[in-house]
């Protein structure tokens, strides 16, 4: 049994990396496409503003804990996460395990080009990883069949969705049923990152939680997406509601 809390009425797994990567591990040993979602407190403000993508958070199999937000939330409401598993290095670990175990991914999402050089230099760091397709995430919603029989040609294990939120969960939740693949996650800008595009934090901002801060002074346009912060930190300290609910790993698959 794991435990998941809720922030703001958004269910969280109380998960470590290792934990999170055990139950990515029991998604490939079994038959239908499991959900993984990595909201930070802009994707939980906008959950309570749109009902799929609460409905698609509340339906994934794996929520990870991935923003400082959510962790500091999580202390506030005095039940402490385990640890941050920020998505880029759940990511980072879920390939290695299937570069080791001959497993593949399909990477859908950000601009042209990106998600081919992304997987070039996933390869390059982790040997044996197959790279089963990659396709950009500008679509026509005329184009989204032909891309669900691309990714089900292709068969990969995992499905890396780089279409920003709430996209890219929207996409997996619409398709989850018809998807041939064990595992799928949004990823948001990892992608870019590991095209080499955009550059991670450095250490000293990721060691402080200011990962944020670092991304903003490299995309100044996003400082409204990130008056978010802020907000969640304020409704999280006046929200009442006990934050705990059990929640056992092996739900049924449709
Ligand atoms: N993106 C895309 N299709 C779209 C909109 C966005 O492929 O229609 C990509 C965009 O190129 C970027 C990624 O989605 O690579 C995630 O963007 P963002 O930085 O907003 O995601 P976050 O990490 O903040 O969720």
């Amino acid at each position: 049994m794991s435990e998941r809390i809720r922030i703001l009425n958004v269910p969280v797994d109380m998960v470590t990396t290792g934990e999170a990567l055990e139950r990515f591990k029991a998604f490939l040993e079994q038959e239908g496409c499991d959900l993984i979602v990595t909201p930070n407190s802009e994707i939980v403000i906008n959950a309570g503003k749109n009902k799929d993508l609460q409905y698609a958070i509340e339906q994934a199999s794996l929520v990870i804990p991935d923003g400082i937000g959510i962790v500091y939330a999580s202390r506030i409401l005095k039940h402490p996460l385990k640890e941050r598993v920020t998505g880029i290095d759940f990511l980072g670990k879920a390939l290695e395990h299937l570069a080791k175990t001959g497993g593949s991914v399909f990477l859908f999402g950000s601009k042209p080009g990106i998600a081919e050089r992304a997987g070039a230099n996933m390869q390059a760091a982790y040997p044996g990883l197959v790279v089963a397709g990659t396709r950009n995430g500008y679509f026509s919603p005329q184009e989204e069949e032909e891309i669900l029989e691309e990714i089900n040609r292709a068969r990969p294990d995992l499905l890396c969705v780089a279409l920003g939120s709430p996209k890219q969960e929207l996409f997996v939740l619409k398709y989850q049923k018809r998807l041939q693949v064990k595992a799928a996650i949004g990823v948001g800008g990892s992608l870019d990152v590991w095209s080499g595009e955009l550059k991670r934090a450095p250490e000293f901002y990721r060691r402080h939680g200011l990962e944020w801060l670092y991304r903003l002074m490299q995309e100044p346009s996003r400082y409204k997406r990130m008056a978010a912060l802020p907000l969640f930190m304020i409704r999280v300290m006046f929200s009442k509601k006990s934050p705990v609910q059990d929640f056992g790993p092996e739900r049924e698959k449709d």
